[in-house]
């Protein structure tokens, strides 16, 4: 019974504890038990909260019994990216400048979750304020990928995409500033949805890229991710660019999957060379068939793609660099005492705490953002990276004259191994190639499972992107193909994982 709990869907759940088939108390306590067994070995949490979660399935179970259940997921338990602000639980941001920070309020996103009555498991390991594509960056060590724990289950959110993975979790938060939610969904075979910029409120979501940072759930099902993107968006007054209009309906949309009529557009530049071969035939793959079940497929090209990644390592540093000043020694976390001096200044606390707390890539970001908005260089590049950032919008709105959703591979490459790409920064970076555009532009975005590599055996994902607003056509096509890939593999790709921890 344990281990069925632990493979069904979130909302295979939620029809057990709807139909008092299962308690909370009983789901919560199987993916506790799982994360005890596999844990070690993926290192998905960095902090587990078993007591608070148990608690919260009892309230849960309570509320179910008198007929008040608070939404269609109370009581299915989730996994939380540790760079939420969680009330009495540890938030460190994958950071040793935050270790020891215990935040005293939610984040809206994690409130809401509270509020819907979905118990949280604990917080997801990341890299360090959420730079990087591997987790290598967490100052606590890295997660690993299920389907093999030698290689990188992506970053920043790997953590979060490895508990859904490893069935420690059916459902995690993630957040995408690059393509954080999606590139981990792709190279763990899982589904990762980054909303519409402004689409789930970021009030207590520690920035990185203000502009650019969108929560959003991590799943191993299209309905699933609808179901929590419903909890966790919609307006919210104490985030003031939160779009003060309603989501459109997501799960519906999830039922009305077909492809039939519905313009799919490849994006030209995000293929081709630098990919590995057995991505894009997998690519390939998917396109074919959604060809086959009615959609007209057009070649689009957005001109201005190629200059992303460039424009997104100058704005997201700048943004940083002023996001992370607020890590001075004195409001949060840790605290160093500079060697020798008798009587520190506040100036010397601050260097000396800085230093030690981040990390390299965390210095590397900050120098570089701090140079890029410099007097006399800020025109040069931060102002020459926003130009950039207009000319991919147009992109997209051209392309979306023609076409309803866009498609591409969602990384070049599936998993890599564990330190094969640590010491290279710009290899490191190459990962989010396909997934930036729409983080610079604001349009949501999705990656789906949509295969193995030949040579490699690992997943690959699809990455559907739509316009702003237009969150629903995800869920509509992302459904349909998740549908026919399903199909053709005679299930979820996931089962085809090995088994972790000696168990199924
Ligand atoms: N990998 C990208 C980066 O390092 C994306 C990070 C993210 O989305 N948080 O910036």
């Amino acid at each position: 019974m344990a281990t069925d709990l632990i493979r069904m869907t979130a909302a295979d759940l939620a029809e057990l504890l709807a139909l008092g088939k299962a308690t909370s108390v009983e789901i919560t306590q199987a993916h506790l038990d799982r994360i005890a067994a596999v844990d070690d070995d993926v290192h998905a949490f960095l902090h587990v909260d078993a007591d608070g979660a148990l608690q919260a399935a009892r309230e849960s179970d309570a509320r179910r019994a008198a007929g008040e259940a608070a939404s269609a997921l109370d009581g299915v338990p989730i996994a939380v990216k540790d760079v939420l602000a969680t009330r009495g639980l540890p938030t460190t941001c994958g950071s040793r400048i935050l270790q020891g920070w215990v935040p005293p309020y939610d984040a809206t996103v994690v409130a809401r979750l509270r509020a819907a009555g979905l118990p949280i498991l604990g917080k997801t390991n990341m890299d360090e304020f959420a730079m990087g594509s591997s987790t290598e960056h967490s100052a606590f060590g890295p997660s690993r990928n299920p389907w093999d724990l030698e290689r990188i289950p992506g970053g920043s959110g790997g953590g979060s995409s490895a508990a859904v993975a490893a069935y420690e979790a059916p459902l995690a938060i993630g957040t995408d500033t690059g393509g954080s939610i999606r590139q981990p969904a792709a190279v763990t075979g899982t589904i990762g949805v980054k909303p519409t910029y402004g689409g789930v409120s970021r009030y207590g979501l520690v920035a990185l890229a203000s502009s650019l940072d969108q929560a959003g759930p991590c799943t191993r099902s299209l309905l699933d991710a609808a179901m929590l993107h419903e909890v966790i968006g919609g307006h919210d007054p104490l985030d003031s660019t939160s779009i003060d209009q309603a989501l459109p309906a997501l799960v519906e949309a999830t039922h009305e999957g077909s492809l039939r009529g519905v313009r799919v557009g490849v994006v030209r530049e995000l293929g081709g060379e630098g990919y590995q071969a057995g991505v894009r035939a997998r690519f390939d793959d998917s396109v074919a068939l959604m060809v086959e079940a009615g959609a007209e497929v057009v070649e689009v090209s957005c001109p201005h793609f190629e200059y992303g990644l460039g424009a997104y390592y100058l704005i997201l540093p700048s943004e940083a660099s002023s996001n992370l000043a607020k890590f001075d020694a004195m409001r949060y976390g840790l605290r160093v005492l500079p060697d020798g001096i008798e009587a520190p200044s506040a100036e010397q606390v601050m260097t000396a705490t800085r230093e030690m707390g981040f990390g390299a890539e965390v210095k590397r970001r900050i120098i570089l953002g701090t140079y890029a908005l410099s007097s006399g260089y800020y025109d040069a590049y931060y102002g020459q990276a926003q130009k950039v950032r207009t000319l991919i919008s147009r992109d997209f709105a051209s392309a979306f004259e023609q076409v309803d959703v866009l498609v591409s591979p969602t990384a070049p490459t599936t998993a890599f191994k564990i330190g094969e790409k640590l010491d290279d920064p710009i290899a490191m970076y190459l990962n989010d190639i396909a997934t930036i555009p729409a983080n610079l532009a604001g349009v949501p975005g999705v990656s789906v499972p949509n295969g193995l590599a030949d040579e490699d055996g690992l997943p690959s994902g699809l990455q559907i992107l739509a316009p702003a607003t237009a969150d629903d056509r995800l869920y509509r096509v992302g459904a349909a193909v998740e549908s026919l890939l399903d199909a053709s593999w005679g299930g979820p790709l996931l089962a085809k994982a090995p088994a972790l921890g000696g168990q199924a």
